[in-house]
């Protein structure tokens, strides 16, 4: 069995009006992995979902889904995905138990397994009981939880999700989130499109950030929180600097004689380091916050994201 839910080499993305959606994109989520893929509007989020559910055509690139070719084993490659979108798009009309059947027969289950499947994907998800109703009757939150069902019935390995709790109040998102946790306990690798970097934090393993069609950061979310934990200092020095600096548990680098930069882990003390400066004679005049690339980089998604 493949190592990778999704193995993406090379990907580009040219839509007619010339705008380059996807830059040259490589890209690995590992099977079992919980995966986000954070950006602002216009990043090229839902270009890169759409060539993974065939729903857009790439224009260059490689794209394994369980190590199947969406190009050259594209029904295998399509099998594998559990696709739930951002906008509610089933009949309004139709029962809960038919609109999930008739999912799993778009895969070609036959009749008596696709009832099967769509019982026990209405009940993992607590929908059951609610078979019979019309989505009109079912509150926003069960809403989400049939799209759920409803990209679940024929048993993919990969369940994406396209912004997910966009629009939806603390409640729903609290109950979204545990529910997405187990289902990735329970074995599926699952990537998920946000520009919450709260959400990302609290549910994956690990994160990719893309801008303006590139991936700008991708990375365990434990290096990434650990990355934004750092803060860096620009110390002002009265006199310069005569001698080697010894100060050898920290990160720092000379600007000029006169002034330091210093970067160190917001559990580190800044006392510590005076301490050791003082006993060397180095006498600080001034201390400015310069704040950090990483925070710089989510100040300007949100910013971009906002506008
Ligand atoms: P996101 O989902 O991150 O908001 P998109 O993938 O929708 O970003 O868009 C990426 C870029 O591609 C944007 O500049 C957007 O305007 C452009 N784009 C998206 N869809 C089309 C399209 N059908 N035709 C032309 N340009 C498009």
């Amino acid at each position: 069995m493949s190592e990778h839910a999704l193995k993406i080499n090379g990907l580009n993305k040219v839509y007619k009006n010339k705008v380059i959606a996807l830059n040259n994109i490589d890209l690995e989520v590992k099977m079992g992995d919980f995966f986000a893929l954070l950006g602002p509007n216009g990043a090229g989020k839902s270009t890169l979902i759409g060539i993974l559910t065939s729903l857009i055509n790439k224009t260059a690139g490689k794209v394994r889904i369980m190590g199947c070719d969406i190009d050259t084993e594209f029904s295998k490659a399509k099998s594998q995905i559990g696709l739930v979108p951002q906008e509610f798009n089933f009949n309004n009309f139709e029962p809960l138990v038919e609109i999930v059947k008739s999912q799993a027969g778009y895969f070609g289950m036959d009749k008596r397994i696709a009832g099967d499947a769509s019982e026990e994907c209405l009940q993992k998800l607590g929908l059951w009981e609610k078979r019979k109703s019309t989505p009109r009757e079912l509150s926003g939150g069960m809403k989400r939880r049939l799209m759920i069902a409803r990209a679940l019935v024929h048993d993919p390995q990969l369940l994406i999700l396209d912004e997910p709790t966009a629009g939806v109040d603390i409640e729903i998102r609290r109950s979204m989130w545990e529910l997405l946790s187990k289902i990735n306990e329970n074995g599926k690798t699952i990537i998920l499109t946000t520009h919450y970097l709260e959400e990302a934090e609290s549910l994956c393993k690990n994160i990719a950030i893309i801008d303006n069609g590139n991936i700008i950061v991708d990375t365990s979310m434990r290096a990434l929180l650990e990355k934004l934990n750092e803060e860096s200092f620009i110390l002002y020095l009265k006199k310069p600097i005569s001698e080697k600096l010894k100060i050898p548990e920290y990160q720092f680098r000379l600007i000029d004689e006169k002034t330091i930069e210093i970067t160190l882990n917001t559990d580190k003390s800044l006392y510590k380091l005076f301490s050791l400066l003082n006993e060397q004679g180095i006498e600080v005049l001034s201390i400015k916050n310069k704040s950090n690339r990483l925070e710089e980089l989510f100040l300007k998604l949100t910013s971009n994201s906002n506008s």
